[in-house]
């Protein structure tokens, strides 16, 4: 196989069954490797363990298999791999990038309200509002006696530094063409959350990196979160896959599916005895989609 062999993966989180939004990402990064003879790798992200449920892990090889799909082995599953997400915050912490957060959403919130200024947002609402900076004037020395203290906190990035660093950065959609990154638009976000070591996005350009992906295939959902991975992947000597966000598919009253709507959920379309050739066409799928 050559070396610049086209890689995609599907990248589901255990919190929930896989619906019909599910499928048609699946199907999609498969038929992007297939096209191009390539390779189809999964990965599980399990790494919000106060979420994810095993029985919803099995559901995933369960459900994608059913839908007639096939993919490369082994799947990275993310829990198995926090040593590789703690060393690049290692990195980051030595490079002057982190800072410790003890925030509580709620305090964020008053901090905000208190500015009296509407919150700016992160792009596609992923990250809450934009953080307004408390904890980065902490003193370290005091930041330091709190975490040996035993208080939770999250790490955050310094990211007017972080850009200064990298100067400007670019990144190809195969679609809509070639992106100006504008990782500003997140503030200082969060790279370590207080709940689990690392964070969404963090492992996700980490992750694509180690398992060689060549175009990650998403939803337009994450369209805006590729901007701060761009920045991830500079700062962290990674390489920059091409994107390719996909539409999202919705029910008859133009709602995106959510793990939330049992009756969306492949497992309940096949235990009503639908075929998968049912159900890629229920997702709205056709090959050459
Ligand atoms: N795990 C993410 C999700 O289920 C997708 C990650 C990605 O494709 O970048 O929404």
């Amino acid at each position: 196989m050559p070396e610049h062999a086209t890689i995609t993966r599907f990248a589901p989180s255990p919190t929930g069954l896989l619906h019909l939004g599910h499928a048609y990402s699946a199907l999609f990064a498969e038929a992007e490797a297939r096209r191009a003879g390539g390779r189809f790798l999964l990965r599980v992200e399990d790494i919000d363990q106060g979420r994810c449920r095993p029985e919803f892990s099995e559901a995933i090889y369960e459900d994608l298999a059913w839908l007639g799909l096939s993919w490369e082995e082994p799947v990275r599953v993310q829990s198995d791999h926090m040593s590789d997400y703690t060393g690049a915050l290692d990195t980051l912490t030595k490079s002057e990038l982190l800072y410790p957060c003890f925030c509580t959403r709620k305090e964020i919130q008053t901090e905000i309200a208190a500015a009296g200024h509407a919150p700016h947002m992160a792009p596609g609402g992923l990250d809450g509002p934009l953080y307004p900076g408390t904890c980065r004037h902490v003193d370290p020395q005091a930041a330091q006696d709190r975490i040996n203290a035993g208080a939770p906190h999250a790490l955050r990035l310094k990211m007017d530094i972080a850009t200064a660093r990298t100067g400007p950065l670019i990144w190809q959609d195969i679609g809509q063409g070639e992106q100006t990154a504008q990782p500003a638009l997140f503030g200082d976000a969060v790279l370590a959350r207080k709940d689990s070591l690392t964070s969404y996005h963090l492992s996700v350009t980490l992750d694509d990196h180690l398992q060689g992906v060549t175009v990650v295939t998403r939803g337009d959902d994450l369209f805006g979160a590729t901007h701060l991975h761009r920045l991830l992947q500079a700062l962290l000597d990674l390489d920059t896959p091409d994107y390719r966000h996909h539409k999202l598919i919705t029910d008859a009253d133009g709602k995106r599916f959510a793990k939330r709507d049992k009756a969306q959920t492949l497992q309940s379309f096949r235990e009503a005895g639908k075929s998968p050739a049912d159900v890629r066409a229920l997702a709205g799928w056709r090959d050459e989609t």
